[in-house]
């Protein structure tokens, strides 16, 4: 392992391959990335993968909507598979959230991106398996759809190797140097990498990895399920996605028999946490995805997972040098919807690391001190999961 780089990445998953990926493309060829595991294996590795746009603030929805292009496109933009399959996205809410959708609506297309208002009766062609009931309202993004974590971060990893950084697994970085307030290195479990600059992007871990070095970040981890059904193929042979906003739940095709159902954020310790299920909610789950979707009554439950979503207090991320060290930025806090993120994201932070600041989109509103000042994002919706 390199022992000098130009810059070390804490933090093999999406975020931080992603963010190696975009400095060697910006000119840091030099890079170190550290995994203590392997690439994927923390939140990346969990994630539902689902690839939509709706959001309630111009900046989540512009970093959503450039990085579904690259995902679209991304054997030619990036070079490699991302396992990306549109199926559309329905966001249903509520009787009381329904002007919080018209807004959000209107400011995504003010943004140009791909979406509309539709009704119960557009849903007999676009969607024709989904129910919805009186008072909800729908909007519908027809680009949206969902990747493979594991393809789009080795991918990732690959292509920045290529252009000559280095990818350390089962490595921990166990603290950075700081003298004279600034970043001289990172000290790891092969040894000490002198280093100008470290971006800490280690998902549930980036908590304890910047009290390391005396900085307090607001971050807290919640567990997340992810029910893996069997679906009835004949009368359901594929469906959208769905951010069920009215019932606060989300659910995506898995393939053409199975149907992969997001639900539940309980505040959850890093370590220990339970990796599966909890099949006390598995029936009311289904009976949320039932009233969605009739025809899954025939459906059943065959396992699942847990992960951990890292949380900010407005659940968006903290995009941003870190105050007080040179040197030092972070990537961390994505609440739950990063990976949809992590293309825009990487070029956002390596356009901010090379050059000062982020050209590609404006990272102001996601800065580290907001939370401090009192400047949080809101969400137009009660089930602030989703937008
Ligand atoms: C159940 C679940 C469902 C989700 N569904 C979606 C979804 O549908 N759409 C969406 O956009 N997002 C979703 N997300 C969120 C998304 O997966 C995350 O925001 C994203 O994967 C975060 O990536 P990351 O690289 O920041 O973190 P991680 O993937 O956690 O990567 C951090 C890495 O850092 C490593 N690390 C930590 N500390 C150290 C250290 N000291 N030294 C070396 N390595 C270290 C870890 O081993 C880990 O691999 C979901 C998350 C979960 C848990």
């Amino acid at each position: 392992m390199r022992q000098t780089a130009d810059a070390v990445v804490i933090g093999g998953g999406v975020m931080g391959c992603s963010i190696q990926y975009h400095l060697a493309r910006l000119g840091i060829t030099s890079s170190l990335l550290l995994e203590q595991d392997v690439l994927g294996s923390g939140s990346t590795g969990r994630s539902q993968t689902i690839c939509r746009t709706h959001y309630s603030n111009p900046i989540t929805t512009t970093l959503a909507w450039e990085s579904l292009r690259i995902f679209t496109n991304f054997s030619e933009i990036i070079g490699g598979d991302a396992g990306f399959v549109k199926t559309g996205y329905l966001v249903v809410v509520g009787p009381d959230d329904q002007a919080g959708l018209r807004r959000n609506v209107a400011m995504q297309q003010d943004l140009g991106v791909s979406t509309a208002l539709v009704t119960a009766d557009d849903l007999l062609d676009l969607a024709p398996m989904i129910q919805v009931s009186d008072g909800e309202g729908m909007a519908w993004e027809p680009e949206s759809g969902y990747a493979d974590s594991h393809q789009v971060t080795t991918s990732f990893a690959a292509r920045a190797r290529e252009m000559g950084a280095e990818v350390a697994m089962r490595t921990i970085a166990s603290g950075v140097e700081v003298s004279g307030g600034r970043v001289r290195a990172v000290l790891t479990s092969q040894g000490r990498v002198e280093t100008p600059i470290a971006v800490v992007a280690a998902g549930p871990w980036s908590k304890q990895v910047l009290s390391g070095i005396g900085i307090d970040v607001p971050l807290s981890t919640v567990r997340h399920q992810v029910a893996s059904i069997v679906r009835p193929v004949e009368p359901i042979p594929h469906h959208p996605i769905v951010g069920d906003i009215a019932q606060s739940f989300s659910f995506r095709p898995e393939g053409s028999a199975m149907t992969l159902v997001g639900f539940g954020e309980d505040e959850a310790d890093l370590a220990g946490y339970n990796q599966g299920v909890d099949l006390d909610r598995v029936p009311e789950v289904m009976e949320r995805l039932v009233n969605r979707m009739p025809a899954m009554s025939e459906s059943y439950f065959r396992g699942g997972w847990s992960g951990l979503f890292t949380v900010t207090p407005d659940w968006h991320p903290i995009l941003d040098r870190v105050p007080g060290v040179d040197g030092l930025y972070c990537a961390v806090g994505f609440s739950g919807h990063g990976f949809k993120l992590s293309p825009a994201i990487g070029l956002a932070m390596a356009e901010l690391i090379t050059q000062g600041r982020a050209i590609s989109v404006d990272l102001t509103p996601l800065r580290f001190s907001r939370f401090e000042e009192g400047d949080r994002l809101t969400s137009s919706y009660h089930y602030n999961v989703l937008a």
